[in-house]
């Protein structure tokens, strides 16, 4: 039997080969400059959520949809952070892909197999992988290409508006989707915002904005610093690790667990089965809230412990394990300098030590994005961090024709609510409820039509009007 190997070689894929559209899907952009003022459905981000909700809308006969998204195209946001980190392959493997649950569209594995010849030999034998059900590697390359295609697929780079919304305000039948000089109002407007970064806790600067040598994992890290400190324990904390020691920095790694924790997903597999979703049926608030805080822990990847490993046992990172960051500190702070040696930047641990380098990065996660700063109070019944959604239609329960899909969803559906394969498990859901609403709307708009011109309420029309 073959099993999985975990090779830092893996995580290795080229970035940036030209892709060909496969025939009948060239992307087209949106016919106005900004977004119409009705639709049927308002989607508010396009990331692989986004993408998912609009592409099952358009599966179930919903065209006259409005994406907005801040970057303005098919998983943007997604792509750009997973370029900053200089990350070449996914975590999720070819099964997780953005699509539609319940249509043979060509998936994931399907469009790296058409597309073979531009595949390295690494990417062929994971291919294979994921063909005998192994635990396979995606290169990122593959999947942006697959998202446009997917995107292009389902007309969705047509409805895209590259925008930030402000508000969305639901009353009575209809949503408002607000932002600077637009408004758009639908039946229904499916918030798709995924997650913010993760800020420093305000006692770590006194509440005073990041000293200048510290940033976060989605910025930069700039070319001349020689040394490098991360505080964070997850994916972008290794990444950040590794591209440091690949340009030749000294990494000093802080971790608040008392060891590093690697695994293929993020999450337990079963989170991503049926099975795993029932142990959230039915189980109470506070059972879930603990399985979401087991599950929730950061981990990296297999595939970087060896070389993790090497570089601890070379010198070249030090790894300071079970520690608790008190503070931030810019060089020339009193002390800094001198206690610690010549460092841009200081975090200084709660046992008193500091660690220096020529720049500290911060990768600390990110916090659900529930609809609490669009949504009026009232309507997001926010408990926890976590909105009030009702289980079945993942609709918000105070605002039934405002609905979640991404990690907003993750009271409902487990953890694997925030990953791509979770979003086609929500995405079903939603994407029926708002087929569905719209069609009984119509039905009853036609059948409202007919009474008030002096017909119809003969009850044979309107089982016919019905039917
Ligand atoms: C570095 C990194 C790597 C990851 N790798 C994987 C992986 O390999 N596999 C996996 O399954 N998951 C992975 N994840 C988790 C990943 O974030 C999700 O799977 C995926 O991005 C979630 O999609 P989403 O559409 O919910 O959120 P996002 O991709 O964040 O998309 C949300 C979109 O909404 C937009 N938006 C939010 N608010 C507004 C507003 N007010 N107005 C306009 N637009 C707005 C955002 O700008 C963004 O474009 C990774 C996460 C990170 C950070």
């Amino acid at each position: 039997m073959t099993t999985f190997v975990p090779e830092p070689h893996l995580l290795e894929s080229p970035r940036g080969r030209a892709w060909p559209l496969l025939p009948g899907t060239a992307p087209l952009s949106p016919p106005t400059p900004t977004p119409p003022s009705t639709a049927d459905a308002v989607v508010v981000g396009a990331g692989p959520a986004g993408l998912a909700v609009a592409s099952a809308l358009w599966h179930l006969g919903v065209h006259d949809i409005v994406l907005l998204d801040r970057d303005g195209r098919a998983c943007g946001r997604f792509l750009d952070r997973i370029d900053t980190l200089k990350q070449r392959v996914l975590r999720s493997p070819y099964q997780h892909h953005p699509g539609v649950e319940g249509y043979r569209d060509c998936e994931l594995l399907d469009f790296a197999r058409l597309h073979w010849s531009r595949l390295t030999d690494t990417e062929r034998r994971e291919v294979r992988m994921a063909q005998s059900g192994h635990r396979s590697v995606v290169p990122v390359d593959v999947f942006e290409a697959y998202c446009r295609h997917v995107s292009a697929l389902h007309h969705v780079d047509e409805r895209i508006w590259r925008t930030t919304v402000r508000q969305v305000i639901p009353e009575g039948d209809q949503v408002t989707v607000r932002g600077a000089g637009f408004a758009v109002t639908a039946p229904y407007a499916i918030l798709c915002l995924g997650e913010e970064r993760k800020d420093a806790p305000a006692h770590w600067t006194d509440g005073a904005p990041l000293p200048e040598g510290v940033g976060y994992w989605d910025e930069p890290v700039p070319d001349s610093a020689e040394s490098l400190v991360v505080v964070g324990a997850g994916l972008s904390a290794a990444h950040l690790i590794s591209n440091g020691l690949a340009a030749g920095r000294r990494v000093h790694w802080i971790l608040r667990a008392d060891a590093e924790r690697y695994q293929c997903a993020d999450v337990n597999a079963s989170f991503f089965r049926a099975e795993g979703r029932a142990r959230f049926d039915g189980t109470s608030w506070a059972d879930r809230q603990q399985l979401m805080g087991g599950q929730r822990r950061a981990s990296v990847m297999f595939e970087f412990r060896p070389l993790l490993q090497q570089a601890e046992a070379d010198g070249w990172l030090s790894v300071y394990r079970g520690r608790t960051v008190a503070g931030l500190e810019a060089a020339g702070v009193a002390g800094v300098a001198g206690a610690a040696g010549a460092g841009r930047a200081a975090v200084r641990l709660a046992d008193g030590e500091r660690i220096t380098g020529d720049h500290v990065v911060l990768a600390l996660g990110t916090s659900v994005s529930n609809g609490e700063a669009l949504l009026p109070s009232w309507a997001a019944g926010t408990r926890d961090g976590w909105p009030d959604l009702d289980e079945r239609t993942l609709a918000y329960r105070n605002a039934p024709r405002v609905l979640a899909v991404g990690a907003a969803a993750g009271m409902v559906l487990g953890p694997a609510a925030r990953n791509i394969d979770g979003h086609r498990v929500a995405t079903a859901r939603v994407a029926a409820t708002v087929a569905a609403g719209l069609e009984g709307g119509r039905l009853a708009g036609e059948s409202l039509e007919l009474t008030s011109t002096g017909h119809a309420a003969h009850p044979a029309e309107e089982a016919a009007v019905h039917a």
